[in-house]
């Protein structure tokens, strides 16, 4: 098979029936998100890309599925898992067989990364085997470890290699040795099934990234390349006598002031929105509802602080700010550096990373005539 020849037709097995507990957390890791979509997902669609025809995709049998799953892909045949991987691998292949497959590969919900090449690889070595598996060299070196927690010997790491999927077989010949195994005993792979039978199974070059996720590490490295987040945020009150101006957190001495619900601090408000939308978790609406009297001339900062905590929930510290207020008056240059300070106190960062900006619209506009102050407000966001 050349580089660009078609792929021969297959079919696929893709084993999303773990519990998934060494990742930590209630979810099991198929379903947990990673690189902005469930991991299970990214396997299927790696394997739809490929031409993949059926894909039977195995799940808990306990579960409820992830709502939206099955409706976003209406051509998977979702298969209950077994007691153990084996049995689950067996329910794939048997709900498979209506649609007589010649080759199948058989892939782990768990190994995002499928690239097209190690398919190309595997079914090109089916050609002229009858089960092909992903290998990579053993670059450590290797110690047997005794009870006593003592070495106790070496293994020789050059004729040893560590094995991936997806792995491929004709399917015929796979569903028969799954049939044959015993289910007493727990089978590492599909390969391990397959030998027992006196099957023979090509090896061919893996790839590195087809890394399976199994840590909770691994799910923080899987964040680390969205580094950046970035969220804008508008506001605007009414200035009014016998009002208090809020702005920054501080109380501005001024003949008006800004009305409003809370104390209508116009800054930390767009700063909160900028906040809530760089984590894509709604408005400052949504979580202080104006409609609710415990808001009732709240402390803007509150709010402010409140989504600072959400981000951090969410992964992310704040890397910079960068508000820009808009009116005619007050002037804001003699209280820059206080708001500054003010605005870096509330969000816990430096003052070097807030900027407070204003402008005037040339006594155009509401602002331009003295009616109201807006801001608009930009944060950045790092998950380091
Ligand atoms: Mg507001």
């Amino acid at each position: 098979m050349t580089d660009t020849a078609p792929l021969p037709s297959f079919a696929a097995v893709i084993v999303a029936a773990g519990k998934g507990l060494r990742t930590g957390g209630e979810t099991p890791k198929q379903f947990r998100q990673w690189h902005g979509k469930m991991l299970l997902a990214h396997s299927i669609d790696a394997i739809t890309s490929s031409g993949a025809d059926p894909i039977a995709v195995v799940i808990p049998a306990d579960g409820a599925l992830p709502e939206g799953l099955e409706s976003a892909y209406p051509k998977v045949t979702w298969v209950p898992g077994g007691e153990t991987r084996q049995d689950s691998v067996r329910n794939g292949l048997e709900a498979l067989v209506c649609a007589s497959p010649v080759r199948v590969l058989i892939h782990d919900a768990a190994r995002p990364h499928l690239p097209q090449d190690v398919i190309r690889r595997l079914l090109s070595a089916l050609e002229q085997n009858v089960g092909a598996i992903p290998v990579l060299p053993v670059v450590d070196s290797l110690a047997v470890a005794g009870q006593d927690g003592l070495m106790q010997g070496k293994a020789e790491r050059e004729t040893l290699r560590r094995v991936q999927t997806p792995q491929a077989f004709r399917f015929a010949e796979i569903l028969a040795a799954h049939r044959a195994w015993d289910g007493a005993t727990e089978a590492g792979d599909d390969a391990q099934v397959f030998a027992a039978q006196g099957g023979q199974v090509a090896l061919v070059d893996g790839d590195e990234r087809l890394h399976k996720i199994t840590f909770a590490e691994d799910f923080a490295d899987a964040m680390a390349p969205a580094a950046f987040r970035i969220g804008q945020g508008f506001d605007v009150h009414r200035l009014q006598e016998g009002e208090e101006l809020w702005l920054c957190g501080l109380q501005i001495a001024h003949d008006k002031g800004l009305a409003g619900h809370s104390d209508a601090d116009v800054a930390l408000h767009a700063i909160t929105d900028a906040v809530l939308g760089a984590i894509g978790d709604g408005d400052i609406g949504s979580h202080f509802p104006p409609s609710d009297p415990q808001w009732s001339g709240a402390r803007s900062a509150k709010f402010l602080e409140h989504a600072v905590k959400l981000a951090a929930e969410a992964g992310f510290a704040i890397g910079n700010i960068d508000l820009t207020l808009i009116c005619e008056a007050p002037k804001i240059g003699p209280h820059r550096d206080a708001m500054r300070a003010s605005v870096a106190e509330i969000m816990g960062v430096e003052i070097a990373q807030v900027s407070v900006k204003a402008t005037t619209t040339e006594k155009l506009g509401f602002t331009g005539r003295g009616e109201g102050i807006a801001a608009q407000a930009i944060v950045g966001l790092t998950n380091v």
